[in-house]
């Protein structure tokens, strides 16, 4: 019998694993560690989301549901948008309830690309989004951006990425790994360029609740930018749901269905009791939303303030619960730092070249922790950093 390896397709074993997993393998091993690595709220769902999932299965809510998820949840997201964010989207057709914003990914990247499409990736970004396109058959092809603007995309060098073959562009914002949100005037830019070079944007918004400056502008709502977008959002962040692995997708109603084919194929559907919690999360949990919001914003001011304080330079970040340091004062690499942080205080980021190439340089530190242990954290950094001159 041959390896079972050589058995593996050539495109997933020449996939690079994810620079975040490596890291928390060896966190795993740890005792005492304080991780600010995982990308996720420190809170827990709010009671009456649980309760609600919990009454629906009491009901006997156990079976599958529509392909594209409830007709409850899908009105919900509908009205949902339309009040945040001023989106119009027919919940009938232009929705689709997906397994996190992960698959919505997934699906959005395998239901628009042939072979060989280019797709422009925004760097440093969200780990999965490379990987993806390449799964999908495409071409990531890397953009990136400097800490010297915040992370911001230049319009001018975007263009020099485009081919005939760049079919889409994927942007993330607030973004993960460095929190910088893109105001309405550099979105208005980007639009320009995805309508002169006919691009579909997909734009992951999963973080837009999650500001602390500014109003925040949805990309779709900007003119005749909701025919080329595809939205993916979820539940994940604002509302404390990353178990329960709910997201979605608004996009008009040929490409949603094309989406949908892949997923009735791929998943049937999400979670039922999860859709059921999601609808109680839209429709009695914004207020929740706001506490946890505000107290991002607290941890927020006091990490980054924090940082800049010991030495590491810290743009504040706008939205999302990361704070993107640089690291270059210390002569190191973003792994080596890292990695000599957790052994030798015992704190958890994850170095920025997890992200792309152009977040060599800086690490990135969740600040979804409580005040206590961000207190913690940021003494056990200090002293590593004094430790080094
Ligand atoms: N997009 C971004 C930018 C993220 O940070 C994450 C989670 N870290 C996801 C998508 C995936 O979220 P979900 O839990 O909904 O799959």
């Amino acid at each position: 019998m041959k390896t079972l390896n050589s058995y593996i397709s050539d495109t997933v074993r020449t996939l690079k694993p994810s620079g975040i997993r490596k890291f928390f393998d060896l966190v795993a091993k740890m005792d005492g560690v304080i991780s600010l690595g995982v990308g996720e709220p420190d809170f827990v769902t709010p009671w009456n989301v649980r309760e609600a999932s919990i009454l629906s299965l009491e009901q006997g809510y156990t079976a599958y549901t529509a392909n594209a998820g409830i007709v409850e949840l899908r009105t919900e997201i509908s009205r949902y948008l339309q009040k945040r964010f001023h989106l119009q989207y027919d919940f009938e057709s232009e929705i689709l309830v997906t397994v996190g914003a992960s698959q919505a990914l997934d699906i959005a990247f395998r239901a628009i690309l042939n072979q060989g499409d280019e797709v422009l990736i925004i760097e440093p970004c969200f780990v999965s989004y490379g990987s993806l396109v390449t799964l999908a058959g495409g071409k990531p092809i890397s953009v990136s951006t400097s800490g010297d603007e915040e992370f911001k995309i230049n319009p001018y060098s975007l263009k020099k990425y485009i081919t005939s073959k760049t079919k889409a562009m994927i942007l993330c914002t607030p973004s993960n790994p460095t929190g910088t949100v893109l105001s309405k005037r550099d979105l208005e830019e980007i639009a320009k360029i995805a309508k002169e070079h006919d691009l579909i944007v997909i734009v992951d918004e999963i973080y837009a609740e999650l500001t602390y400056d500014e109003p925040f502008t949805s990309f779709p709502s900007l003119p005749d930018m909701k025919e080329r977008t595809i939205l993916i959002s979820g539940f994940s962040k604002a509302f404390a749901m990353t178990g329960w692995r709910l997201g979605y997708i608004a996009a008009e109603c040929d490409l949603l269905q094309a989406m949908l084919k892949v997923h009735q194929y791929s998943v049937m559907c999400a979670p039922t009791m999860a859709q059921y919690a999601a609808v109680e999360a839209l429709t009695n949990g914004m207020e929740e939303v706001e506490f946890m919001r505000k107290s991002y914003k607290r941890r927020r001011n006091y990490f980054v303030k924090s940082l800049n304080e010991i030495g590491l330079h810290c743009h504040m970040p706008g939205g999302a619960f990361y704070a993107f340091p640089s690291i270059q004062n210390t002569g190191m690499s973003s792994e080596e730092f890292a990695e000599r942080l957790l052994v030798e205080q015992k704190v958890a980021v994850v170095p920025g070249n997890a992200f792309g190439e152009s977040g060599e340089g800086y690490i990135r530190c969740s600040y979804a922790s409580s005040m206590e242990q961000l207190q913690e954290a940021i003494k056990r950094i200090n002293h590593f950093v004094q430790s080094l001159s």
